[in-house]
């Protein structure tokens, strides 16, 4: 993927808005992100502002109207396509709030293609708000400059998650009582993968036979420490970005 353009400046606001942008089009921005642009960002008639689809990629738009309520934009050229993603999925077990906020956050950034929430044994969550996870992903990618959103899924529960797992996406489970060096195991395989992390109490031994015993798992260390359920997801996406994404 091109690095962000020079023009518009990097500073222009970023907005992600529905499908499907075209030149010539006219977007009328509402509710927060019409309080963002008139309020925070206090854009006038004639400012650029940046705007993404999911779909055909990033494109300029000028300010036409500011409004109270509403801001109105027309969108004038295409700027980059949408991204190429890597096929990775992560797939975090839910952990505290605060925290698994930050792994949603973090993935983006990262690059991730899919955000799978699991649901263990020790898990001390059980549900997600998912509007406002998916509020969280669009932030971290206008904030990125990523031009493709990471699905976000329903969590899932484990038993659930392995008992479909599709044969041809390999699942590197990051197993804190041990496994293959994460780093070797990541460069020596390619094609569509997918990263597991357990919740703050980790697996349970059940869990453990359990993933273990899918033919698309392979158990993977991360180190001679446990890292922290937030740690793991977010150094585990980086390690693989670096060997086998796209960095
Ligand atoms: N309570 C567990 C214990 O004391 O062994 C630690 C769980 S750890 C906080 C949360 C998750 O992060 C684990 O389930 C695992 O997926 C991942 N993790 C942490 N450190 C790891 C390591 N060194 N190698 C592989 N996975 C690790």
């Amino acid at each position: 993927m091109p690095a962000t353009p020079a023009w518009p400046p990097k500073s222009a606001p970023r907005l992600f808005v529905p499908p499907v942008l075209g030149p010539g089009a006219q977007r009328q921005i509402e509710g927060n992100q019409a309080h963002y642009l008139a309020r925070v960002m206090r854009v006038a008639p004639g400012d650029t502002v940046i705007l993404c689809d999911d779909a055909t990629g990033e494109w300029a738009a000028r300010v036409a109207e500011v409004g109270k309520r509403v801001v109105v934009l027309e969108v004038a050229e295409q700027l980059r396509a949408r991204e190429a993603v890597p096929d990775l999925w992560l797939c975090p077990a839910l952990i505290r709030k605060d925290r698994f906020d930050l792994v949603l956050e973090k993935a983006t950034e990262l690059g991730a293609a899919r955000i799978q929430p699991v649901i263990t044994r020790r898990c001390v969550a059980d549900k997600l708000n998912l509007e406002r996870a998916r509020t969280i992903t669009i932030e971290a990618a206008e904030q990125c400059a990523r031009t493709a959103l990471p699905d976000l899924a329903e969590p899932a529960r484990l038993e659930s998650l392995i008992g479909n797992w599709p044969g041809d996406r390999i699942l590197f489970f990051a197993d804190e009582a041990g496994g293959a060096p994460a780093a070797e195991a990541f460069a020596a395989a390619r094609g569509p993968a997918a990263i597991l992390t357990g919740p703050e109490g980790g697996f349970d031994e059940t869990e453990r036979a359990r993933i273990r015993a899918l033919a698309a798992a392979r158990p993977v260390s991360l180190g001679p420490r446990i890292l922290r359920a937030e740690t793991a997801a977010i150094a585990a996406l980086a390690l693989w970005m670096g060997s086998a994404g796209d960095w």
